[in-house]
């Protein structure tokens, strides 16, 4: 990338000296055929005997300079403008490729990763089932771990086969009116079940919104997986449900350590994952938050990001209320 950024900004100095270089030359050039001019008219003309005919052919001739000079100005300065605006098009366009290309390699690695893990880790408590003579407790433990990991396969198969869907565009939409409230409650039973003393919720009954509820639902389990991954185990996560005017609030507070402000934007950008892979230590594909923000707003909703007191990060979406 360094060695491209060094040969291109070359050949655009190259470029831009070059047509500098044809504007002075046409400059010199346009000096001469005044002079020579200049010449023809003093021995066509005798300025002594016709001062004032010499004199209207001169002006001509100095109006013909200053209007060439003046063209030539303009039209290479217009050239060079045109010519840095296409370059920093293309540049900026070409580096966001280059991320982008090398997000989508990081994705392909962490999705790879992401699938095999559950998968072996399914079948090694499987294989330990069958080959061994186990207790119950440890046998519903064994499978208590194995269906987590199912669901985890589950989570990301769907955030997949969404993104691929919304960006194909291919996904039909549904608007339904639904209940956000039990949608939510259900939701975090279901986490509550998986991450055992982890959620604490406040969910004001009946919060009815109109939009697609699978998405939507999709949009709710993201934000909890994530309050579960970020965060140190057992600290807690706070899920709320309120009616704010003409609006549901749905908060998810974590006390993980949160999100820098210069990082509140990109994190809903596809394949975007804050820092590097070396210092990472939850896995995942950077694809959670960037369907979250792409359905919330397709369903007319807004997403923002707040910083929880002490440490950590809450996520609100809005949604209008449906009073039909
Ligand atoms: P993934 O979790 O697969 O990396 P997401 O799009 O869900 O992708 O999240 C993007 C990034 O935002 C994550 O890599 C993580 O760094 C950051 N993030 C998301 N949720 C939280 C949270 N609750 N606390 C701290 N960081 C978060």
């Amino acid at each position: 990338m360094r060695f491209f950024s060094s040969i291109y900004v070359l050949l655009l100095a190259y470029i831009v000296t070059a047509v500098v270089f044809w504007e002075m030359s046409l400059q010199k050039l346009s000096g001469r055929i005044y002079a020579q001019q200049l010449i023809t008219l003093q021995s066509s003309i005798d300025s002594t005997q016709h001062p004032a005919e010499y004199a209207k052919e001169l002006s001509e001739r100095k109006e013909d300079l200053d209007r060439r000079t003046k063209q030539y100005i303009a039209e290479g300065s217009t050239f060079i403008i045109v010519i840095l605006i296409g370059a920093v098009v293309v540049y900026s366009s070409f580096k966001r490729r280059i991320v982008l290309s090398k997000q989508q390699n990081n994705f392909m690695l962490s999705v790879t990763h992401e699938l095999k893990t559950p998968i072996a880790a399914i079948k090694l408590n499987l294989q330990t089932i069958e080959k061994h003579q186990l207790n119950e407790e440890k046998k519903e433990q064994l499978l208590g771990r194995s269906i987590k990991e199912a669901n985890r396969l589950n989570d990301l198969c769907n955030n997949i086969l969404f993104a691929s869907q919304l960006d194909g565009g291919v996904y039909k939409h549904s608007r339904e009116q639904f209940d956000f409230s039990a949608m939510t409650e259900d939701a975090v039973s279901e986490y509550s079940a998986r991450y055992p003393q982890r959620f604490e919720d406040d969910i004001n009954n009946g919060c009815m919104v109109v939009g697609d509820k699978v998405m939507l639902q999709m949009a709710v389990n993201n934000l909890l997986e994530n309050a579960v991954k970020y965060t140190p185990a057992g600290s807690p996560i706070f899920v709320s449900v309120q009616k704010k005017g003409n609006d549901m609030v749905l908060q998810v507070k974590d006390e993980g350590a949160g999100i820098p402000d210069s990082e509140k934007k990109r994190i809903f950008d596809k394949f975007y994952r804050v820092g590097s892979e070396e210092t990472r230590k939850a896995k995942g594909t950077g694809l959670g938050l960037y369907l979250v923000s792409k359905v919330v707003n397709q369903n007319k909703g807004q997403i923002l990001i707040k910083d929880n007191d002490p440490t950590g990060a809450i996520f609100e979406i809005r949604l209008p209320i449906d009073k039909g």
